[in-house]
């Protein structure tokens, strides 16, 4: 297999050479932009595998980058935030955003999260055209509408189900509440938030019965992830 490609979009020199030198000595190829325009024009000639993109650029917002690679690609983009950026953090993932980290980060945490993003690559390219989800001891059997832990039918409420399928489909990537409250609900009021609260603590009490084994990670203020096992 070809090593992955990673395009990094960072105006930083000293930030962009942390990335580099990381992405160097762990075998991953990468390419370089320093601002939005020439990111989109590397993103649609060299195709990369995964972006990583800072969103504070000096011609354009991160994500206005994310919103014009998203009309033509659906290629990973983990977004590179400062902590300054929360609220665009979240307008990042609204958008198309696949994963983000914040600044300053650790290597071994941007290792971490490219390895998440290439097993949830992976995964949706081997689920291309079949009907069953499975992570872990966790199946869902779309045809049938059932979802199962360990063989044993999960009695799931129709908010439940759906909540589960939607953060499945996207295994690995964290979603937003408004994303999810949106898709369930049709609108992401105060009061879609709390029930999307209520509703996500009563699946991963049906869900995670095992204690060793977490299948939902729940990141505060921003969304949730379902984590691949
Ligand atoms: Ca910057």
């Amino acid at each position: 297999m070809n090593k992955p490609l990673i395009l990094v979009v960072e105006d930083d020199g000293t930030v962009r050479n942390l990335i580099t030198t990381t992405l160097k000595s762990n075998d991953y190829r990468f390419l370089t932009a320093p601002d939005g325009e020439s990111a989109i024009g590397a993103a649609s000639t060299r195709q990369p595998d995964i972006v990583l993109l800072d969103l504070g650029l000096p011609d354009m917002d991160g994500v206005e980058v994310i919103s014009r690679i998203r009309s033509w690609s659906q290629m990973p983009i983990i977004v590179i935030s400062a902590r300054s950026e929360d609220a665009d953090k979240i307008s990042a993932l609204d958008a198309g955003a696949d994963d983000y980290l914040t600044k300053p980060f650790s290597v071994a945490e941007l290792l971490a999260r490219l390895r998440v993003t290439q097993r949830r690559l992976a995964a949706l390219e081997s689920k291309n055209g079949e009907s069953v989800f499975r992570n872990g001891s966790l199946t869902i059997d779309y045809g049938a509408g059932c979802a199962y832990m360990n063989d044993v039918p999960l009695k799931l409420t129709p908010t439940e189900y759906k909540l589960l399928c939607l953060l499945a489909k996207d295994v690995g990537k964290v979603l937003t509440h408004t994303y999810l409250t949106d898709k369930i609900w049709g609108s992401s009021w105060e009061s879609d938030m709390a029930s999307l609260r209520v509703h996500m603590a009563t699946l991963r009490k049906k869900i995670e019965t095992d204690p060793d084994t977490q299948y939902i990670q729940t990141h505060i203020g921003i969304g949730y992830r379902m984590l691949k096992i």
